[in-house]
């Protein structure tokens, strides 16, 4: 690891003088240090914002429920208005890390941590997201952990996070202090680029920007809600596929849904067209299997990926059936198989 210089800030408008160019803010630490170890991320120096008062608490408010972003993953996912009004989030997060990890990790570092493509924590392999303009070792290289939609031909790299996943279904939205102490919100829709020619470049933030709250909207009475993580073993691994779906129903329609993903996208993956599709119809194989060839179209695979699509679709049409209550029985197994992309 290179030295760096650490300090301390007590409050935002201590952090906000000590975000140089140099510096680099640190909660958790949870990723950011790895990189450091790796020397992947070399900040000369590092601010700590642990001791920066009122960025623990969740309070209620007129439109929902404010989450501060010091907020450790353990206790938002413990949080009993979490757990009984946004349940796709606490499943979210409890599918994610280890408990130790989530213990430090927290909410505003959840949305700012790092692919986990081993070529970017490889400094002798050739990263474009790492070092720009060196070209992406993983198009052509080990890619079964990296995404297939939102990709392009500098960077193919998945979005690592389980809470940012279900955030994106929930629409939440971020408060965003800038450099001069004011304070805008900005949406999961508007939160991180597509990597195009610029994949080092991974969130609309500014560098001086400091992720304040998070604001999740009033419940939605009767919504169904289902997080369904793939992954290589059964716990501390990334996604291979997630879906947050969170679906009402009224009489025998799907009144809404708000499907997001994990593990496909170069970003928590929403497709707007995917969530009207569904809205207004009778729930059932041949809409599901519409609503994922929807999702599907753009996909871009490599080979060691192309898995992705199918696994995509039958997880995606399981997570349906669940939500909306469809016996098991009545979308048949083969069915799904034959439909498979
Ligand atoms: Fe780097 Fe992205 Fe290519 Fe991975 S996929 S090697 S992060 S440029």
């Amino acid at each position: 690891m290179r030295s760096f210089d650490y300090r301390r800030a007590d409050s935002l408008a201590a952090a906000r003088e000590g975000l140089g160019e140099a510096a680099q803010i640190i909660a958790g630490g949870t990723n950011l240090l790895d990189l450091m170890k790796l020397q992947v991320m070399t900040p000369k120096q590092l601010l700590d914002i642990n001791r920066v008062p009122g960025l623990r608490e969740i309070t209620e408010t007129e439109n929902g429920l404010k989450i501060g972003a010091l907020v450790s993953n353990s206790d938002l996912a413990a949080d009993p208005r979490i757990r009984s009004d946004y349940p796709v989030l606490a499943r979210a997060i409890l599918a994610g890390a280890s408990g130790q990890i989530r213990n430090k990790a927290t909410t505003g570092g959840n949305f700012l941590q790092r692919t986990r493509c081993p070529y970017f924590y490889d400094t002798s392999m050739a990263c474009n997201k790492r070092q720009p303009g060196s070209s992406c070792t993983a198009i052509g290289g080990i890619s079964r952990m990296t995404a297939i939609l939102g990709v392009s031909e500098h960077c193919i790299a998945a979005h690592p996070s389980d809470m940012a996943v279900a955030m994106r279904a929930l629409d939440a939205r971020l408060d965003v202090a800038d450099a001069t102490g004011d304070v805008r919100q900005v949406g999961m829709d508007e939160l991180y680029c597509l990597p195009g020619e610029r994949p080092d470049i991974e969130t609309t933030l500014a560098p001086d920007d400091i992720i304040t709250a998070v604001h999740l909207p009033q419940k939605q009475s009767g919504a169904v809600h289902v997080y369904r993580k793939v992954r290589d073993r059964a716990s501390y691994a990334f996604a291979l596929v997630s879906v947050a779906a969170i679906v009402t129903r009224r009489e025998q329609r799907i009144a809404t849904a708000a499907l997001a993903f994990g593990g496909i996208g170069s970003r928590p993956w929403r497709n707007s067209e995917v969530d009207e599709m569904l809205a207004g119809e009778v729930p059932g194989e041949p809409l599901f299997a519409a609503a994922a060839d929807r999702l599907l179209a753009e996909a871009r695979t490599e080979e060691g990926n192309a898995f992705k699509t199918r696994l995509t679709r039958r997880t995606m049409i399981s997570v349906l059936r669940e939500a909306t209550g469809l016996e098991p029985a009545s979308v048949g197994t083969d069915r799904v198989e034959e439909s498979a992309a």
